[in-house]
């Protein structure tokens, strides 16, 4: 029996197990960074332990301060959520030594998946499809060279420890290929302690389908179909959907076969996704097993009716499956959209900041939505963690109700005080190839790189126009007591734009607004704590606005800009002044490559910031002499912060 379950991890996910748990009668110990002292994961669960500093690294993947919360909670079991410490076999016997249930499979069956050679070499043996490719153990740079001209380009350099899209290179010609495995085996010795990689042929258009397994420690193991993530934007998925609108049965069912005779073949216990990838020829080839709950798991609930949590932790008790795999039936469609923290108009780049406004609770006759938050209004986004707040999913009775509801939960849901994807994710699921379902795996870096970036829409006249109007309706006591006619000028920037504002008001109402020279056809304006009403050449609209410290964040329809009065001490001078070298994120330093006194070249590396588990490269802008470094590795540096700075050459 498990009546305490302690949960080895944050945010969402943290959250997610909880509810489950809460409504088995179970009781929830919680564990917190510093960082995360009030974080909504550690408020929800009935108790929360300090487990350490806000790196990762000194908290939520500290197996000892984990497992001793756990001891002394008097928790009998460690659910581990994905990441962090879920896929570590050391962690998982860690737990059993200590007496504690780790809600997963046994560390075996974990180590030999988390190996991406050795789990190829057990799928060839079970008959299982594997992508072509060498994963020997011979690691020479020589012999990686002669099998890669084997396998002909395109292909693929992966870390054979890896996870999470990191530690992968596509190399397209032989003559690239010596500095990109350089390169990734770099990356996979500092991310993952292991610098070992395997080569494997690139498949082109191709689709990212993969099968939910559960299987108990009796014997019994089901699958629960598919999921298409193909949507990825450099090897990390962003939208997710069940069922997939490219497998037809006998691929469903071939595929299903061999997930669960991969899961047989490792010893599997519990919830676990294999991962196929397809081709244009439809043919499906194993890619990876991850031995733990998906962050996609949402959308086979929605399609199933099925608790996976329940269902991991029934498992976990050492009870059946609940259900055979002819009991299990499908209905209908759902589609996952992870919202994250970052900014699509600024490279993707990781954002932080205050919530300060996300009302992820259902609207009013919402139907078929389901929203996984970590966050709520009055919670803060750090730069220590994955930069994903939210998940949001839909259920529909087919694709095209699952789109229309997702697209309109989004929507319906600005986020304010930092950037987030949001208006990309809506972007993309109402891109034609979404539509068409012709989205393969290279499509959204395509479509990122043919310009989505350009395409995001700077503010119009007409959105000054509502900003200046909010503005000079919230702070213009006087004008509204007066008799004739105000006017009001403002000066508002957004994004790269700058317009000057006259909003002109008559006995109380707005009676014109003009942006710049246009005369913007804005009436009919009413606002409220959050929301602005006004009428658009004639059509009644919304919108939803805050006003904090000097910015106006104002969301029409999904589009969130931020207005503010220009700043005239210019921070963008500082920005680009080739001298001064400044952390363009928050986050941690993780190397420095320069001294005092050093020549660089325009473009050389200065600096590696992480931050969200990406890492951003300084470079210098001009070539010089490094005048002085205000920074060392390991310091936490906040956004504007000066690194180093440069003496340009004349
Ligand atoms: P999936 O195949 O389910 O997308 P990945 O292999 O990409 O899974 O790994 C899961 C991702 O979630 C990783 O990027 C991992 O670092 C990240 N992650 C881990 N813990 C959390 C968390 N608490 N909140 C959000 N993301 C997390
Ligand atoms: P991770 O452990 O980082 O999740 P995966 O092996 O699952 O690594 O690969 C991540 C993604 O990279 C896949 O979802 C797919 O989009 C792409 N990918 C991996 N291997 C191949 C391949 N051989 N050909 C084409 N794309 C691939
Ligand atoms: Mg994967």
């Amino acid at each position: 029996m498990i009546t305490k379950l302690l949960i080895a991890n944050r945010g969402e996910i943290a959250c997610r197990i909880i509810r489950t748990a809460r409504a088995m009668g179970i009781a929830t110990v919680a564990v917190h960074s510093d960082a995360d002292a009030d974080a909504l994961h550690a408020r929800q669960a009935d108790e929360s332990v300090r487990i350490g500093g806000p790196q990762a690294s000194e908290s939520y993947l500290d197996g000892d301060a984990i497992i001793a919360a756990a001891k002394d909670s008097g928790a009998q079991a460690v659910h581990p959520g994905y990441g962090f410490l879920s896929e570590n076999a050391d962690f998982a016997e860690a737990c059993e030594a200590a007496g504690l249930i780790f809600v997963g499979p046994p560390a075996e069956a974990i180590r030999a998946m988390g190996d991406k050679a050795r789990a190829k070499a057990i799928m060839l043996e079970a008959a299982v499809p594997v992508v072509p490719g060498y994963d020997g153990e011979n690691q020479d740079p020589g012999r990686l060279v002669s099998e890669a001209e084997t396998i002909g380009f395109p292909l693929l350099i992966k870390a054979v420890a890896g996870g999470g899209g990191r530690g992968m290179r596509r190399v397209d010609r032989a003559e690239d290929f010596s500095d990109a495995l350089e390169s990734a085996v770099r990356e996979a010795r500092s991310a993952f302690g292991d610098g070992r990689v395997l080569i494997e042929k690139l498949i082109t258009d191709a689709r990212h389908i993969e099968i939910q397994v559960f299987a108990d420690a009796h014997g019994n193991c089901v699958h629960m179909g598919e999921r298409d993530c193909s949507a990825q934007r450099r090897h990390q998925k962003i939208i997710e959907e069940a069922p997939s609108p490219f497998v037809d049965a006998a691929m469903g069912a071939s595929m299903a076969v061999d997930a669960v005779a991969a899961a047989k073949a490792v010893g599997y216990v519990g919830a676990g996704t294999v991962e196929f990838i397809i081709g244009a020829d439809r043919q499906h080839h194993f890619l990876e097993m991850n031995t733990r709950l998906q962050v996609e798991h949402p959308v086979t609930e929605l399609v199933t009716g099925l608790d996976l949590v329940e269902w991991q932790l029934r498992v976990a008790m050492g009870e059946r499956l609940p259900l055979e795999e002819e009991e299990i039936d499908f209905s209908g469609h759902a589609i996952e959209a992870r919202v994250y923290a970052e900014d699509p108009g600024d490279g993707f780049s990781p954002q932080t900041g205050p919530v300060l406004l996300w009302k992820p609770a259902l609207r009013a006759g919402e139907a078929g939505v389901r929203i996984d938050s970590g966050v709520e209004e009055g919670d803060s986004v750090t730069p220590y963690y994955d930069p994903m707040v939210a998940k949001v999913v839909a259920h529909g009775r087919d694709r095209d109700e699952a789109v229309a509801r997702l697209v309109k939960g989004l929507r319906e849901r600005p986020l304010f005080g930092l950037r987030t994807n949001r208006g990309f994710l809506i972007d993309l699921l109402t891109s034609r190839e979404f539509l068409d379902a012709s989205v393969t795996t290279a499509f959204v870096d395509r479509w990122v790189a043919e310009g989505y970036a350009a395409r995001l829409t700077e503010a119009e006249d007409w959105h000054f126009g509502v900003a200046a109007c909010v503005l000079a309706m919230r702070g213009g006591g006087d004008w509204f007591r007066s008799t004739g006619v105000a006017s009001c000028p403002i000066l508002l920037a957004s994004g790269g734009t700058t317009s000057d504002a006259v909003v002109e008001i008559e006995r109380g109402n707005i009676s014109a607004v003009e942006v710049g020279e246009v005369n913007v056809e804005l009436s009919d304006l009413a606002i409220t704590l959050d929301q602005v009403r006004f009428s658009l050449a004639g059509t009644r609209r919304y919108a939803t606005y805050l006003a904090w410290e000097r910015d106006l964040w104002l969301d029409f329809d999904g589009r969130t800009f931020v207005f503010h009065e220009p700043d005239p001490l210019a921070k963008q001078a500082d920005a680009a002044d080739p001298a001064r070298i400044v952390s363009p994120v928050a986050g941690l330093l993780r190397a420095i490559s320069v001294a005092a006194g050093d020549r660089v070249e325009a473009g050389q590396k200065v600096a590696v910031v992480e931050a969200m588990k990406m890492e951003t490269t300084l470079a210098a802008r001009a070539a010089g002499t490094v005048r002085a470094v205000h920074c060392a590795t390991g310091d936490q540096v906040r956004v504007g912060d000066l690194v180093a700075e440069l003496e340009p050459q004349a």
